[in-house]
C-alpha cells in the first residue's frame, strides 16, 4: 500500500514539521513518503502530481491558512480517483471532527498529535480491520479525542530535523523546531488553549538537534513553543545553548510573553550578538476588559517596560502583534491599543484580524458578543456588537498601510520625521490617524493593491507628506524620502518624481562640484563618476544629494553650499 502525506504551506520558505514527524514515526513500517506544496500552486496541478504517484492513502495536514484550498483539492482528488483513502489531520480539523466528516468527502480524521495514531490507522486499513480508535473520526464515529503523543517515544524516532532530503534546504528555508508541546493558557480565541499541559523535550535531545541545525548553517530556526519563556530554567538553558552555538548564519525566532521576562534575563539577552534572535510578542489588545474577557492575563505596563529595555540594547529584533475584533473593543478603544503599541516603534507591528477558529470557546460563545463571521475558513469576523463592518474596513485600510509603509522597513528616515512631527503635543492626529489618512490618500490613486511598483508607493508618500506637512518643513522630508528610496537599490532605479534638476542645472551643478577639490578627494569622485554614474536631487537652493551607483554598490552623499 502506497501512502503519501502532504500539506499546502503558506509559502515555499515554510516547512511542515508535522509531516516530518509523521514520516519518521512511520517510515520503517509503511511505504510512506511526504511532499509539500504551497497554497499558491494550482490545485489541478497538485492533484495531477498526487494522482500520478498511484497512491492508496493520502494524509493531508489542514491549517487555517490552507483549509479552503484543501477542501477543493479533496473534491478534485475524490472525483478523479474515488478509491483513494483520504485522512485529514492538523489543528483545523481536530476539534470539530463531526463537521468535516459530515461535510467533506474524506474517510478519516486523526485528531490531535498524529504521529503514532496515524500508524495505528494505517495498520487497521491494511488489515481491513474495523476502526475503533478514540482518536480517529470516521463515518461511524463522528467525534474523536485529540491524541497526545509521548515525548519519550518521539525522542526515540529518527530526528525529523536531520532528514537527508532536507540537508540542502536548511540554509534557505525556515526550520520549525519544538522544545515543548502544549500551552498552559486558555486564551478563548486560540486553538492552543485546548492543548493542555506543557510537556518538554529532554535537554539531551534538544542539544543534539540544535547542534546539528547550527552546524548545517540553518537559515532560520523558528521555535514553535507556544510561550517559549514560560519556564525560566528551560528558557535560560535554550538561550545558553544557542549562544554557545552562534555561527553568524542562523537566526532564532521565539514567541514570548514579554511580561514574564525579568531584568536579569533581559540583561543576559542584551549581551547576545545583534540580530541573532527575534522575539514575537503577542499583545493583542491593551484594553484590560477585553483581555480579561478572552482569558488573556497580561500586564501591558510590564510588557512596555521590558520592550523598552530590550529596545535600548537594540540586540533583539522585536515584532509585536495586535488582534482587531476582540470582544468589547470598540473602534476608538482599538485605536488606543494601536497607538499604545505603535508608540514602542517595534520593527514590525503585525495587525491581525480575529478569526473564529473551529473548536475555540470564543466561537462557541460568539452569539454573546454579536459576532458575524465567515463560515468558511479562514473564518474572519465581519463585525461584533461593538465594532461595525465599516470600522473593520477602516482598520484594514490602516493594516494595509502599516504593511507597505512601516513593516516593509522602506521608509525608516521618513517615519522618524513623521512620527516626531505628530508626537508634537500641539497636534491632534495620532499614529492610527496618520496611517488611516495615508490609506485614504492611497485609495484615491489608481494603483493595483497587490502589484504595485516601489516608485509608485514612494510617489504616494511624497504627495501625502506634501499634503499634510507645513511647506516650510518639507525639505527635510524630501531628503529623507530620497534617501529611503535610493537606498533600496544597488542599481539606478526609475525616479519616483520628475528630476529635480533640468539638464542645464545639472551641468552647472556638476561643474561647480568638480571645482570643489576637497569634496571630490574626500569622496573619491571623478568627473566620469559624476557624469556617468550619478543621480542628482535638489533638496533646496543650498542642499543637494548625489546618489552614485557603481558596480552594484550605492553611495549617497549630501552636498551643501555654504
Ligand atoms: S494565544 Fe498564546 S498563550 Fe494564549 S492560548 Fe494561544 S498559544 Fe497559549
Amino acid at each position: 500500500m502506497k501512502i503519501l502525506i502532504t500539506t499546502l504551506n503558506a509559502k515555499y520558505i515554510h516547512t511542515s514539521l508535522a509531516l516530518r514527524w509523521i514520516y519518521v514515526a512511520n517510515k520503517n513500517k509503511y511505504n510512506i513518503r511526504f511532499q509539500e506544496f504551497t497554497i499558491k500552486e494550482k490545485l489541478d496541478e497538485i492533484a495531477e502530481i498526487i494522482i500520478e504517484q498511484e497512491i492508496d492513502v493520502l494524509g493531508i495536514g489542514v491549517y487555517i491558512w490552507n483549509v479552503s484550498k484543501v477542501k477543493l483539492l479533496v473534491d478534485i482528488l475524490k472525483e478523479k480517483k474515488p478509491n483513494i483513502k483520504i485522512i485529514l489531520g492538523g489543528p483545523e480539523v481536530s476539534y470539530e471532527t463531526e463537521y468535516f466528516i459530515k461535510n467533506w468527502d474524506i474517510d478519516y480524521i486523526v485528531s490531535g498529535e498524529a504521529e503514532f495514531v496515524f500508524g495505528e490507522l494505517l495498520d487497521d486499513i491494511i488489515n481491513n480491520r474495523v476502526i475503533d480508535n478514540i482518536y480517529i473520526a470516521h463515518k461511524d464515529n463522528f467525534n474523536a479525542k485529540p491524541a497526545v503523543a509521548s515525548i519519550e517515544k518521539l525522542e526515540k524516532l529518527d530526528s525529523p530535523y536531520m532528514l537527508e532530503c532536507d540537508k540542502g534546504a536548511l540554509q534557505n528555508r525556515i526550520t520549525y523546531f519544538e522544545t515543548s508541546r502544549g500551552c498552559p493558557y486558555t486564551c478563548k480565541y486560540c486553538l492552543s488553549s485546548l492543548e493542555g499541559n506543557v510537556r518538554y523535550f529532554s535537554n539531551e535531545y534538544i542539544i543534539k538537534q540544535l547542534e546539528y541545525l547550527f552546524s548545517h548553517n540553518t537559515k532560520t530556526i523558528k521555535f514553535l513553543d507556544r510561550t517559549f519563556n514560560l519556564n525560566k530554567n528551560h528558557t535560560l538553558f535554550i538561550f545558553d545553548k544557542i549562544k554557545s552555538l552562534y555561527n553568524e548564519k542562523t537566526i532564532c525566532q521565539f514567541e514570548i510573553y514579554a511580561d514574564l521576562l525579568n531584568e536579569k534575563t533581559i540583561s543576559y539577552i542584551n549581551e547576545f550578538q545583534k540580530d541573532f534572535i527575534r522575539f514575537e510578542i503577542g499583545i493583542q489588545s491593551t484594553y484590560d476588559k477585553t483581555n480579561k474577557e478572552v482569558n488573556r492575563l497580561q500586564d501591558f505596563n510590564k510588557i512596555k517596560e521590558n520592550v523598552i529595555l530590550l529596545q535600548k540594547a537594540g540586540v533583539v529584533d522585536l515584532h509585536l502583534d495586535l488582534i482587531a475584533g476582540l470582544p468589547y473593543e470598540t473602534y476608538d478603544r482599538f485605536k488606543k491599543s494601536f497607538n499604545d503599541v505603535f508608540e514602542l516603534k517595534p520593527k514590525e507591528l503585525q495587525l491581525g484580524f480575529l478569526k473564529m477558529l473551529r473548536g475555540t470557546s470564543l466561537r462557541e460563545q460568539s452569539e454573546i458578543y454579536g459576532y458575524l463571521y465567515d463560515l468558511e475558513g479562514p473564518y474572519e469576523i465581519y463585525k461584533h456588537n461593538d465594532l461595525s463592518e465599516e470600522d473593520i474596513e477602516n482598520i484594514k485600510c490602516v493594516e494595509d498601510m502599516l504593511e507597505k509603509y512601516w513593516n516593509s522597513g522602506r521608509f525608516i528616515r521618513t517615519f522618524e520625521l513623521l512620527t516626531s512631527y505628530f508626537e508634537d503635543e500641539n497636534r491632534t492626529i495620532d499614529y492610527f490617524d496618520l496611517f488611516y489618512k495615508l490609506g485614504q490618500f492611497y485609495k484615491r490613486i489608481d494603483i493595483d493593491k497587490f502589484q504595485y511598483h516601489l516608485h509608485e508607493i514612494y510617489k504616494i508618500m511624497y504627495d501625502f507628506v506634501l499634503n499634510i506637512i507645513d511647506e516650510r518643513e518639507f525639505d527635510i522630508y524630501k531628503k529623507a524620502l530620497f534617501e529611503d528610496y535610493y537606498s533600496q537599490f544597488n542599481m539606478r532605479p526609475k525616479r519616483f518624481i520628475e528630476p529635480t534638476l533640468n539638464g542645464k542645472e545639472k551641468k552647472e551643478f556638476i561643474n561647480r562640484i568638480i571645482l570643489d577639490e576637497k569634496f571630490m578627494n574626500l569622496n573619491n569622485l571623478t568627473s566620469i563618476i559624476l557624469y556617468k554614474y550619478t543621480y542628482y536631487e535638489k533638496i533646496n537652493e543650498h542642499s543637494y544629494l548625489l546618489i552614485i551607483y557603481i558596480e552594484n554598490k550605492r553611495q549617497i552623499i549630501e552636498y551643501s553650499f555654504k
